[in-house]
């Protein structure tokens, strides 16, 4: 789309780098007319193809929230500056924000976290200054859930190798980028062995590789409670999807909140680049949104696409308007003070070209994203067995009946009825606790002699036998990788 004539650059737009802005709904075209204007009075070479996604596109009939001209337009520049989106009610259950990081696989969100000037907060003074980097496509957030009994739900969290190795490379990167020294993982591999135990293994290995790094582990619920204690300890973190959701808002609580706090999608085709807050609908059209939050994501946007220089003088320009106070927005002001977006807009404006010292000096480089290819991610296992099976009854009975009534089903089978536990405590054989039970146990049988061949005849004749006295819902194949055990203990 062309931009109007009045803010047309004189430069050609082939000298500039497209960008696509995406306005997105509520306050989020005031936002991002807000921020056009800085960047564009700070000299920055954009050329903005304007695109359309969220409620506007919903109630037009898209389905996803994002019409195709708008992909099409990501797909071209490879960056994208976008306001809030809102899934409207009555309009399917798709978000727009999940179906755009989904598509172009941006598979990294880089959230920093930095004290700002004139943003009185609880830790104020402190020097917070660190990155949250957390994985964007795996985790419970692949969304695969079902309900295994009219009363128990289950959610898959899948994590992959991969999908470890890329996010702790992209949080190298952005150390590495910023001139940061230390990077922090923090998993719960202590209780999920597996799948956080992957992150945790994945990160130590792979952060060898990067000598002026020093890397460190650190169980993600004391990470929470270390950063609310001392959060001047951390540089870069890095950690799986909803850990690292619910810790990267954590973080931004202590420099202000979701409205002032910048974030960037990343992945090896687009950079994404957003506020973390939403449409904020209660103030939308009045004027008076803060766009700090989108311009401190466009200031990352800037250095994505190699414009330092203009990064620079717009932080300085923005820092030295928090630290003087002037024209702040309702939600930084002090009471009764707020002025308008448009005020705000100018005092920053007319700041572009002052220096402020509460700037850190970083030297920033852009983000070295290393390119993954195409492929399907496989690995093989030089040896393979399995050694039984984890099926998951429904059942009314108590553990002590289910035993008699499962361990009878195994008998004559390839299998023995090993043990029985309720949501992953032990009731069968009894260990003398109070578990409570309900309706949903995992009967464990291990093969009494290795099967012969991909032992599925047997198994199938366990699950009949099963199935005669009980409900099953699945089962769990339980396989030693390379002599390891591919599966948590009872
Ligand atoms: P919200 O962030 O819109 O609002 C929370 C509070 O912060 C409100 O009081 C709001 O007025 C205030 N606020 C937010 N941004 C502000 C700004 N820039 N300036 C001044 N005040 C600001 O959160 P919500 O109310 O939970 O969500 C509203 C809508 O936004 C929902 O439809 C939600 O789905 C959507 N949303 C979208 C995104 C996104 O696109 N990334 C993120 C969060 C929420």
């Amino acid at each position: 789309m062309p931009l109007p004539a009045e803010t047309a650059p004189a430069e050609t737009a082939r000298e500039k780098v497209p960008v696509t802005a995406i306005p997105g709904d509520g306050i989020g075209r005031e936002v991002m007319a807000a921020v056009r204007q800085v960047l564009d009075a700070a000299g920055a070479r954009i050329a903005w193809e304007e695109a359309l996604a969220g409620a506007e596109a919903f109630r037009k009939g898209i389905s996803t929230g994002a019409p195709q001209e708008t992909l099409d337009s990501i797909a071209r520049t490879g960056v994208a500056l976008k306001g809030p989106l809102e899934t409207p009610v009555g309009y399917g259950e798709k978000s727009a924000n999940v179906t755009l990081r989904k598509i172009f696989e941006m598979y990294g969100n880089v959230r920093p976290v930095r004290e700002l000037p004139g943003i009185h907060t609880p830790f104020s003074g402190r020097g917070i200054d660190f990155v949250v980097v957390r994985e964007n496509v795996e985790d419970v957030y692949a969304g695969i859930e079902h309900m295994q009994t009219p009363s128990v739900a289950q959610c898959l969290k899948l994590i992959t190798e991969v999908g470890c190795e890329r996010i702790v490379r992209l949080a190298a990167a952005v150390a590495e980028a910023e001139g940061r020294k230390k990077v922090t993982v923090a998993t719960k591999a202590n209780i999920m062995k597996l799948t956080e135990g992957m992150m945790k293994r994945v990160g130590e290995q792979v952060l060898k590789d990067y000598a002026g790094l020093t890397h460190e582990h650190m169980i993600v619920d004391n990470c929470a409670h270390q950063m609310v204690i001392r959060p001047e300890q951390f540089d870069v973190t890095v950690m799986t999807n909803m850990n690292g959701d619910i810790l990267s808002d954590l973080a931004a609580g202590l420099v202000g909140g979701l409205g002032v706090a910048p974030s960037a999608n990343l992945g090896d085709h687009v950079a994404m680049f957003e506020a973390v807050h939403g449409s904020a609908p209660q103030i939308a059209g009045k004027g008076i949104a803060n766009p700090t939050a989108l311009l401190l994501s466009a200031l990352m946007l800037l250095r994505h696409i190699g414009d330092f220089a203009t990064a620079r003088k717009v932080e300085h320009a923005l820092y030295v308007t928090l630290e003087e106070g002037r024209d702040l927005t309702g939600d930084i002001a002090p009471e009764g003070q707020g002025a308008p977006t448009r005020a705000f807009v100018e005092r920053i404006i007319a700041n572009l070209g002052r220096e402020s010292e509460k700037v850190p000096e970083r030297e920033y480089r852009p983000i070295a994203l290393k390119q993954w290819p195409q492929i399907t991610w496989y690995r093989a296992a030089t040896t393979r067995e399995l050694v039984g099976v984890d099926v998951f009854v429904e059942s009314e009975r108590d553990p002590h009946a289910i035993g008699i009534t499962l361990g009878a089903a195994a008998e004559g089978s390839a299998f023995t009825l090993a043990g029985i536990g309720s949501r992953g405590a032990q009731v069968w054989p009894a260990m003398g606790g109070h578990t409570f039970l309900v309706d949903h146990f995992r009967a464990r049988f291990l093969f009494k002699e290795p099967p012969k061949g991909n032992g599925i005849t047997e198994i199938t004749d366990l699950l009949q036998r099963i199935g005669r006295q009980h409900n099953w819902m699945h089962i769990e194949k339980l396989q030693r990788f390379d002599g390891a055990p591919a599966y948590s203990v009872a």
